[in-house]
């Protein structure tokens, strides 16, 4: 990357460390937000093959995205822990950050598996591409629709829960909207 961008990117993350996953995230709908609690049959989205509680923010695609490249950016600046793919994500990336001076993990989800330019271990600057959005209904969201899945885990630990099953559970995730506030 450019000197001058690797500046800018350091410079912006000491006035606010987080970056936004997508462009014009703030304008996208939320179906899901950190805690939304889904079952069969009562979800924001149908049809609906999970329950629990949502331990991330689902961020919609527009509707000119639906047949497009659509970039997922870091949202925070550290290690690509771990791409491959998974039941419920498709293909999804793990970056390990601090935030707030807090260790975390973050989970992006429902990526094209082979759009991940970098290589686990190297590192990736809050606001650089991360990858494009898996095609949705494919395999590369693994069936799901075309969107986005966040997740940012409190501590080292990797863990990729989409759901938990308890409420209290919550509590080892950080919530996306609030961080953004
Ligand atoms: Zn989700």
């Amino acid at each position: 990357m450019p000197w001058f961008i690797f500046l800018i990117s350091v410079l912006f993350q000491t006035v606010h460390p987080i970056f936004q996953p997508m462009e014009s995230a703030s304008e996208r709908i939320l179906y899901k937000s950190l805690g939304t609690q889904v079952s069969p049959s009562s979800s924001p989205v149908q049809p609906e093959r999970f329950r629990g509680y949502h331990t991330g923010t689902d961020f919609e695609v527009f509707d000119h995205e639906r047949d497009a490249d659509v970039a997922v950016f870091a949202i925070c600046t550290g290690t690509l822990l771990r791409k491959t793919t998974a039941s419920g994500y498709g293909g999804y990336a793990v970056q390990s950050c601090k935030i707030n001076g807090q260790d975390v993990t973050v989970v992006y989800g429902h990526l094209r598996l082979s759009s991940i330019a970098a290589a686990v271990g190297d590192e990736i600057i809050a606001g650089e591409k991360i990858a494009v959005l898996g095609t949705g209904y494919s395999k590369e969201t693994d069936g799901e629709r075309k969107h986005l899945h966040l997740s940012i885990k409190k501590g080292k630990t990797i863990d990729i829960r989409g759901y938990v099953q308890a409420k209290s559970e919550l509590d080892g995730w950080i919530d996306y909207e609030s961080l953004m506030k």
